[in-house]
């Protein structure tokens, strides 16, 4: 795994959890839609747990 890979994405394991928000996949980092540049932070859905309905 890339060694560039800003903090915040590791805390939260959002790295490892596809973004439902700007459809980033597991390691890749999310991006700005509209600037199109990579976050320091990923999108808040990511740093959520998936809920999952039973
Ligand atoms: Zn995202």
């Amino acid at each position: 795994m890339s060694a560039d890979i800003p903090r915040p994405y590791l805390e939260w394991d959002a790295i490892f959890r596809d973004c439902v928000e700007c459809a980033a996949r597991v390691g890749e980092l999310c991006v700005n839609p509209i600037s199109g540049v990579s976050k320091r932070l990923p999108c808040v859905a990511r740093t959520k747990p998936e809920e999952t309905e039973q």
